[in-house]
């Protein structure tokens, strides 16, 4: 016989409750339960493999936290147990509690189990309250899943949702949610928030002399390079449609939006892409600039301005920066936007 996975103050005689307990612990579902006081009654085999704890260290100890973290914190039994619902927003990745009735917490989360060596594993988590007939808490039985397969999927599917087919950068519907948030940000915090719109210069002309399977390497190649150039990580560049891209720039004003832009160009002529229908030979873009520094509008009033402004780049004679003039926004509109 193997060693015991649970302990019993009382009625240790008690046979239905031994045969209850043995059960639970062959149960094929990870699973442990905790005593009234918090103490870990139960850990059962298929918890010890999931966990790659063993039931001897966590039995009898407050300990079982250990299976899933690197420092003490609450497990989602603790929860039940001491009635903190209020904090489960603040300790989980997901709260799925209100589909699962009115006593029990369900959630799902992060965890780093001593036997994933430093890898993380993704957990779906349901915890129940056991009362007596008398309706004293006797136990928290929880059961665990592991859907990291699962989880993993999904976001792979919503980075693949989010980025562009051609060149690999992020698409516009992330741009358009990451303006979204950021010009919310920008308003709250009162921080500049400024935008660049991109656009290839003669790129009909590049199709027309190279073909589109040309056009297309050219279109990476220039996502690539705009990329490249964005110093700052909370700075980031889009493909907002066809040979046009969009730059987000958060925390910064017209003048810095305008030394990005001029960085840009400088870039592409130091890359110097072969574009055989204009003189010099340069593939060049033009570029809007329009700049949010305390105000108004919306993200989509940004983004209009930012194209008048590139529209002006293009009719100054192309390979330039242009600027739409700030906007400024009262508080008072995010409200009702
Ligand atoms: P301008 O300097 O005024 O911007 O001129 P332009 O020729 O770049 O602009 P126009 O809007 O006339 O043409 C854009 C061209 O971009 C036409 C279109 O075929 C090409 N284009 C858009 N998307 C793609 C794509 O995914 N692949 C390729 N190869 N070409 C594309
Ligand atoms: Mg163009
Ligand atoms: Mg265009």
């Amino acid at each position: 016989m193997g060693a015991r996975r649970w302990s019993l103050t009382d009625k240790e005689n008690d046979l239905p409750q031994i045969f209850a307990i043995q059960l639970m612990e062959h149960l094929v579902v990870p699973t442990f339960v905790l005593d009234a006081s918090g103490v870990c009654i139960l850990w059962n085999l298929a918890c010890e493999r999931l966990t790659g704890l063993a039931a001897s260290e966590v039995v009898g100890t407050r300990d079982h936290w250990r299976g899933f973290y690197r420092a003490r914190r609450p497990c989602l039994a603790d929860l039940v147990l001491r009635e903190r619902s209020d904090t489960i927003d603040a300790l989980y990745s997901v709260n799925r509690s209100k589909s699962f009735g009115d006593t029990g917490l369900s959630a799902e989360n992060w965890c780093e189990p001593p036997n994933a060596h430093g890898a993380r594993r993704y957990l779906a988590l349901d915890a129940g309250p056991i009362f007596s007939e008398t309706g004293e808490l006797l136990a928290v039985v929880e059961t665990l899943r592991d859907i990291t397969v699962q989880k993993e999927a999904q976001m792979a599917l919503e980075a693949l949702a989010s980025q562009d087919g051609l060149t690999g950068i992020p698409n516009r519907r992330y741009f358009d949610q990451f303006l979204e948030q950021e010009w919310r940000r920008a308003i709250r915090d009162d921080r500049p928030l400024s935008l660049l719109m991109i656009d290839i210069d003669h790129f009909k002309q590049y199709n027309d002399l190279l073909g589109h399977q040309n056009g297309d390497e050219c279109l990476k190649r220039t996502a690539s390079l705009l990329s490249g150039s964005m110093l700052r990580t909370t700075d980031f560049v889009a493909r907002y449609g066809g040979e046009e891209f969009g730059a987000i720039l958060p925390g910064t004003d017209l003048n810095g939006a305008v030394r990005v832009g001029e960085r840009i160009l400088e870039i592409m002529k130091a890359s110097a892409l072969p574009h055989p229908g204009i003189n010099p030979k340069i593939l060049t873009v033009s570029i809007g600039a329009a700049s949010l520094d305390a105000g108004t509008g919306s993200p989509d009033g940004l983004i209009a301005r930012a194209d008048e402004a590139l529209y002006s780049a293009k009719r100054l004679g192309r390979n330039r920066v242009a600027i739409a003039e700030p906007i400024t926004v009262r508080q008072d509109t995010l409200l009702t936007a």
